[in-house]
């Protein structure tokens, strides 16, 4: 089995949202489709991925990097001997070749990309969901259960107010979500504590709100944030401060009682690593959002739950930052906590599959080979034109 062709396009994503530091009508993201000598129903055997969402494509790294080193790999080297599949870990390996360790940025997201894509093509080899081939992989119950997802959003709408931010929950309510999560720290705290307050007017209890700061504060406004918000009992406080200053999230978890997440930001295992030593998370609360999408793959990203499992910590905590469908997927597949999900937003890459159900805050992955991106309209139209 070899790869025959790599196709690579940067696609904009439709939204006309902010969070408290990025204005998200300039993201773009690459999806990328590996095509193979292998046939399935007449036609080349293909795995499909996207580098997660929220960030920038991965053009110029995966056309002048990444994907010449695969393509001009001896195509046995790429290969599991036992399956004789393509091989996730080695595909990894060959589009890192020459790239010095550290400093995981975008390359992190261009790699992931393309390792991810090898689960899409490997699951639909098996005929099966990715979720069953990562669980198998990974020597996990291959049984899929329903999954806990939780809808995000609450972002600043241009000219948005206290009706259209309820409107907005209420919306995700009626569809099915108990878990919602809003964006702080793009207004004043008085006004962020408004906004909470009208959220929890529909979300009902604390425990169905979750905060996003998106690494806007520093320790002293962290801590303020903290403090006026500590009497509503949230379900997390997320990324208050920059997220690789573990000094401030661990002397913030010292005076906030409540769950704090991160770790969208990390992009390896290292980094999460330096996390648990350093950054103060507590094990029987705090929320690891790392995301596959963005950090090498689910090569990578086993390693960082194996990391936090030594440590101490539970997969459980694990909440991936994404809320498309190879997260979801890969929530499923390693069992974790639960999964984020961009029911309107981001498209056509955010969200599940078209007629996906939430009950009472679960759902299922779809039943189709691979990530199941064919019953998805308008992702699937996207990939359509990579072949055009
Ligand atoms: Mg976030």
């Amino acid at each position: 089995m070899k790869i025959v062709k790599i196709f690579e396009q940067p696609v904009r994503l439709k939204s006309s949202i902010s969070n408290a530091l990025v204005d998200f009508s300039t993201h773009t993201v690459s999806i990328i489709a590996v095509v193979t000598d292998k046939i399935i129903d007449g036609k080349p055997a293909v795995g499909l991925s996207f580098n997660s969402i929220g960030r920038f494509d991965q053009s110029g790294i995966l056309r002048n990097r990444m994907i010449p080193r695969l393509l001009n790999a001896k195509p046995e080297t790429l290969l599991n001997p036992a399956s004789e599949k393509l091989c996730p870990e080695k595909i990894l390996k060959c589009a890192m070749q020459n790239e010095k360790p550290g400093g995981h940025g975008d390359r992190a997201h261009a790699a992931s990309a393309l390792e991810i894509a090898i689960w899409d093509l490997n699951a639909k080899l098996e005929d099966e969901p990715a979720a069953v081939t990562i669980a198998k992989h990974f020597n996990r119950d291959s049984v899929i259960p329903k999954i806990s997802v939780y809808a995000a959003g609450g972002y600043y709408y241009d000219g948005q107010h206290k009706q259209a931010l309820q409107d907005e929950i209420s919306g995700y309510k009626d569809s099915g979500f108990t878990l919602f999560k809003m964006k702080i720290g793009g207004a004043s705290m008085s006004e962020d504590i408004q906004r909470i307050e009208a959220a929890l007017e529909i979300a009902g209890e604390g425990h169905n709100l979750a905060v996003d700061a998106n690494g806007r504060f520093d320790l002293s406004q962290a801590t303020a944030y903290g403090q006026a918000m500590a009497p509503y009992k949230l379900r997390w406080y997320e990324e208050a401060g920059d997220p690789l200053d573990y000094d401030l999230n661990s002397q913030l978890a010292r005076v906030y009682n409540g769950p704090l997440a991160t770790g969208e930001n990390l992009f390896s295992r290292q980094d999460v690593k330096n996390l648990v030593m350093y950054g103060g998370m507590r094990p029987d609360s705090d929320i690891f959002q790392m995301d596959p999408g963005l950090s090498y793959g689910i090569t990578e990203y086993a390693k960082m739950i194996k990391e936090i499992e030594s440590q101490g910590y539970d997969r459980k905590f694990a909440y991936p930052h994404g809320g498309q469908l190879m997260g979801f997927h890969i929530v499923a597949g390693l069992g974790l906590g639960g999964c984020e999900v961009y029911p309107k937003v981001f498209q056509p890459m955010g969200g599940f599959q078209d007629g996906a159900i939430i009950d009472n805050g679960f759902a299922t992955i779809p039943d189709l080979p691979g990530f199941g991106f064919e019953k998805k309209l308008n992702l699937a139209n996207q990939f359509a034109d990579l072949f055009k």
